[in-house]
């Protein structure tokens, strides 16, 4: 089978997926959208075995255009998505968030994104972007390698939690762990912003079951399956089959990750490793499309968050 035929077969497979739940369509809250150079470097990352990916192989599934990435979420179904974006050093977030406002304002289905990093003038741009539209944050505790709890951010953290913005943030220490990953970190922001809805990306893997402490403690919290569950994930860092029940219990606070475009396998797998959980039907209509259609008001969702 050529290329196309594969793209029309898992456009399909995706779509049955949702249209067999009753869905109108899903919500992925993290695909990555950023600057091509930006991209170019982080798919060169990937290709090359960075130390941040864990040494492992890791083909980018969909390394296409920009215009035909977001084409292809399209004709997946995805009615909403993400353009998770990060920086490295200081100086970064500004210009990436610039980009970012000029993204979602020629993608109207993606929700305008935002980043930050702890540096000198950091709540002023994040207010800024909060001002300009800005529906979601993305904060890579991991690539940046920053402590979520300095000092710098805690008048960022509280901004955030007031304006009830999201923030999806890396923090767990997969694929390969960071000066300041784990849940120690975040659990000192939260004690200080308990109302600060963090979206804890890939389940917090591998420290999934602190995580899901911090998601029962506070009732903002809420976790992304990004990579969690699949072939790839379960290989190296397995979910506990133990913590199954309480993952069901916080059937209202998961949302649907994906890491499209940087995944090494199809889209259609992540939905497929959600659904062998056997968390039920009910289950994976909130958690692929229902909750965070109501997070980000979605049209059509009128129950307040
Ligand atoms: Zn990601």
């Amino acid at each position: 089978m050529g290329a196309h035929s594969d793209t029309r077969t898992e456009v399909s497979d995706v779509r049955r997926f949702w249209e067999g739940l009753g869905l109108p369509g899903l919500v992925d809250v993290h695909t990555h959208f950023m600057p091509e150079r930006v991209l170019r470097k982080v798919w060169a990352y990937f290709d090359a075995l960075g130390p941040l990916t864990g040494g492992i192989e890791w083909p980018i599934t969909y390394r296409k255009e920009e215009g035909e990435r977001a084409d292809l979420l399209r004709e997946f179904g995805v009615r909403a998505f993400t353009a998770m974006l990060y920086p490295h050093k200081p100086g970064m977030a500004r210009p990436l968030n610039d980009w970012a406002a000029g993204f979602a304002g020629r993608t109207p289905d993606c929700l305008h994104t935002a980043t930050l990093f702890p540096e000198p003038g950091v709540a002023e741009y994040v207010r800024d972007a909060v001002e300009a539209g800005a529906r979601v944050f993305k904060a890579h505790v991991q690539v940046g390698a920053y402590d979520p709890a300095d000092a710098s951010l805690d008048e960022v953290w509280g901004l955030l939690a007031e304006a009830g913005v999201p923030v999806v943030i890396h923090c767990g220490s997969g694929p390969a762990p960071g000066r300041h990953t784990g849940p120690g970190p975040v659990a000192r922001v939260l004690e200080r912003h308990p109302r600060l809805r963090l979206i804890v990306a890939h389940l917090g893997m591998p420290e999934y079951e602190d995580f899901l402490d911090l998601a029962e403690r506070y009732g903002e919290v809420r976790l992304d399956t990004t990579m969690a569950f699949t072939d790839f994930s379960e290989r190296m860092m397995p979910f506990p089959r133990r913590a199954l029940p309480r993952l069901a219990a916080l059937g209202d606070r998961v949302l649907l990750g994906s890491d499209f475009p940087n995944i090494p396998y199809p889209y259609v797998h992540q939905l497929d490793a959600l659904e062998r959980l056997g968390l039920g039907e009910a289950w994976l209509r909130a958690v692929c499309h229902d909750n965070a259609a109501r997070l980000f008001g979605l049209p059509g969702e009128d129950l307040p968050v």
